[in-house]
């Protein structure tokens, strides 16, 4: 089994998804007392947070890319990021280290287009579902549409985020409004929704909605699982 590296804490509630998710898939494959061989760097979140208002990605680059090295260092055989919004520097971490990274765009990617799904939904930071960088690789390596919430309603995911979500705040009237606009996302035309941050899987998951759900965090540990063992 090879050691999985975890670059994790943005924030540290969705980084406990990703260590019970490969654990119990680890059990899961192995079984008996069978647990992931780990190696994680968990960051102070505050500064990164910081730097991503900011727009200092060179700031949060040199961060990202100091503990990737450290995690390479610990023995990890690859790397997770373990957020989707810090992949906007997922290339100048991947070129600081010699082992490989598993990008969570694409192992989400492979996740639709083997389902057959063509036009998806995202929901996210701000960050996320308005530049390039998830959605860009979505569209061109992939061939999928990718469809936002208005601006107001992109305002509120992204609140719901950082006010509530990477506190491991839960409440009824954040989820009921996620589930307004997974709803709005499928009427304009999304076959599936992607749940592009790593926390918004703590608030709604598959039992709550009929619009299929697409969890990166959950995915993401999965591949981590497949491609360790
Ligand atoms: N965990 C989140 C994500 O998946 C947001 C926190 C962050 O900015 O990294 O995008």
């Amino acid at each position: 089994m090879k050691t999985i590296g975890l670059l994790g804490g943005m924030s540290w509630e969705s980084t406990v998804g990703y260590y019970r998710g490969i654990n119990e898939g680890v059990k899961k494959a192995l079984g008996g007392l069978h647990s992931a061989k780990i190696a994680m760097y968990s960051v102070d979140f505050e500064p990164i947070e910081k730097l991503q208002t900011k727009g200092d990605w060179d700031g949060a680059a040199r961060l990202l890319t100091a503990a990737a090295q450290n995690v390479e260092a610990a023995g990890a055989d690859f790397l997770l990021i373990c957020t989707n919004t810090m992949h906007k520097v997922a290339s100048q971490v991947e070129n600081s280290i010699k082992i490989p990274l598993l990008h969570i765009a694409d192992a989400t990617a492979e996740v639709l287009v083997h389902e057959g799904i063509k036009t998806v939904g995202l929901l996210g930071t701000a960050f996320t579902m308005e530049q390039e960088f998830y959605k860009g690789r979505l569209k061109e390596k992939y061939g999928l549409n990718v469809v936002v919430p208005n601006k107001e309603d992109r305002q509120i995911v992204h609140g719901i985020i950082y006010k509530e979500l990477c506190f491991g705040k839960i409440k009824a009237e954040s989820k009921a409004e996620y589930l307004r606009i997974i709803d709005l996302l499928a009427n304009q035309g999304a076959e599936a929704v992607i749940l592009g941050c790593t926390e918004i899987g703590m608030l709604v998951n598959q039992d709550d909605s009929k619009v299929k759900l697409i969890d990166t965090t959950a995915i993401h540990a999965e591949k981590a699982v497949k491609y360790a063992i």
